[in-house]
């Protein structure tokens, strides 16, 4: 569920999604309408996963309907919102630098109100509003809804805070204000917190116990995008193998979820993350497989090879049991792409239980993976547990070889597909040339083309001619 790069190393998502919205004209205002209006701008910086994204687009969702707009520009915005991330230490650093960084404007504006939002707001709290005094307003993940009013509290200079987590709350209401950039494809949150508590995981922590999305607002958001022109889903949540929604004595499972957002219409592809190899089940995959619409590709973090170490981790499985479902994929849906999440100096990792992570990855033949040195979060079983005894060292030189073993997979993987046809969903003009175009297969590998006249939101038939090491390049077939 992230929205960097295919391969590679994680930490390249953590990078900045400043929004880009059109600001109204402030030029015709005079100066008292257009410091009225210049507050009511908000400007949104979004870290971390897919599901920070989604949220943003909430969070823009609730100020919209209060009176503010979307601005581009962060020295035009009246409220600065960063919606931020806590799951490694490196990602916590990056977001205390910009915060540093953007106190400055406050000393031209005093007017300016910076709030911190998301996952680092119940663990920062005190230290960005009272020591460091970086911020006018801190709201968790659970407490969106309370934005305007906090806002205007800010605004009467005094500081506003709400971290509460709720065992309810989904938004499931609200119709998030789409900030991608394509038009083609977006996330849609089906669920929200977690409940698997692996032992190095903040996420529970900060974003509280999970709950699944009434399935009839889901369908209305899926449909909603549909008939605006979207032509892809990515259903998101922590484990979404364990969505549930009871009514009246039935239980409405994932998998029956995922096909009934896969009948919208065969025009929309449906993916979805992130899996839980403990949780993922033979009849989601059967429902993968009956649906051309559904993709073929599932990310399935394996986080380690080790057995011994999965078990410190508290993720439930074996080394045997992932690899009987990774055979399970393989044979109920032939042409599933593969990616994986893998952690590197683990508490205790002995370089032998690094070779099983290796060979586990080796085996599977991955497609791609996110790839992280393990980062100790406070709070943490690990933390409170175990000691963080690998040197730095040594978990870099392991997050090196998984890197390297990885991008050999993804290289192979690129070139089996040279010499086959694909459909392709269009995203838009490639990077590299406006006659080129860009899309993605059904297996969420990257493909570039020549286009002239194609628009995106279409799908078109390509033959893959050749690949480089992050894209594969072909031609249309007519
Ligand atoms: N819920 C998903 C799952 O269980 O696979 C992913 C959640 S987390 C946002 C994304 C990934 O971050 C995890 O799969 C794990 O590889 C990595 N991660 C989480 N905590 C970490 C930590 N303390 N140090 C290093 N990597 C971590
Ligand atoms: Fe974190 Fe584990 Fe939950 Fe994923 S399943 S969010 S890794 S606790």
């Amino acid at each position: 569920m992230y929205f960097y790069k295919a391969s590679g190393n994680r930490q390249q998502a953590t990078g900045h999604q400043g929004i880009k919205f059109r600001s109204p004209d402030t030029r015709r205002l005079s100066p008292l309408n257009y410091m009225q209006q210049m507050l009511k701008d908000v400007y949104i910086e979004t870290y971390g996963c897919q599901m920070n994204v989604a949220d943003s687009e909430v969070v823009m969702s609730i100020l919209a309907d209060n009176g503010f707009k979307l601005t581009h520009n962060i020295d035009e915005a009246g409220l600065i919102l960063i919606n931020t991330c806590s799951i490694r230490e490196n990602a916590e650093q990056r977001i205390w630098g910009r915060l540093k960084a953007i106190k400055h404007l406050k000393r031209k504006n005093k007017e300016i109100i910076i709030g911190l939002i998301g996952c680092m707001a119940e663990r920062l709290k005190k230290r960005v509003l009272e020591t460091d005094q970086l911020v006018d307003i801190v709201v968790g993940p659970d407490a969106y809804r309370e934005l305007p009013k906090l806002v205007a509290e800010a605004e009467s200079g005094h500081k506003a805070i709400n971290v509460l987590l709720s065992r309810e709350e989904t938004y499931a209401d609200i119709s998030p204000v789409r900030m991608d950039k394509n038009g083609v494809s977006s996330f849609v949150s089906i669920m929200r917190g977690c409940n698997n508590m692996c032992a190095y995981c903040v996420v529970p922590y900060v974003r509280g116990a999970e709950r699944s999305r009434d399935p009839e607002s889901i369908l209305k958001e899926v449909k909603e995008l549909f008939n605006s022109g979207y032509r892809e889903v990515t259903l998101l949540g922590q484990n979404v193998d364990s969505y549930k929604w009871n009514s009246d004595d039935n239980v409405l499972t994932f998998a029956v979820l995922l096909e009934i957002v896969a009948q919208v219409n065969p025009l929309l592809r449906v993916r979805f993350s992130t899996s839980h190899p403990k949780d993922i089940s033979d009849d989601l995959l059967k429902t993968i497989s009956r649906y051309n619409n559904i993709c073929k590709h599932i990310h399935l973090p394996a986080q380690s090879g080790s057995s011994r170490i999965l078990k410190l981790m508290n993720r439930e499985y074996t080394r045997e049991w992932y690899m009987g479902r990774i055979n399970a994929i393989r044979s109920i849906i032939p042409d599933c792409a593969l990616s994986t999440d893998m952690i590197s100096g683990f508490c205790t990792e002995t370089d032998e239980d690094h070779q099983a992570s290796l060979s586990l990855m080796e085996w599977a033949g991955f497609d791609f993976a996110y790839m992280f040195k393990y980062s100790e979060r406070p709070g943490t079983r690990a933390a409170r547990k175990y000691k963080d005894d690998i040197p730095d060292e040594i978990k870099t030189k392991r997050l090196n070889e998984i890197i390297s073993l990885q991008n050999k997979l993804s290289a192979i993987s690129k070139r089996q597909d040279v010499g086959k046809v694909f459909e392709v969903l269009i995203e838009g003009p490639s990077k590299r040339s406006p006659d080129y175009f860009s899309g993605r297969t059904s297996q969420n590998k990257v493909v570039v083309f020549p286009g002239k006249g194609r628009k995106k939101g279409e799908y078109i038939t390509v033959y893959i001619e050749r690949c480089t090491s992050a894209t594969l390049i072909g031609k249309i077939l007519e």
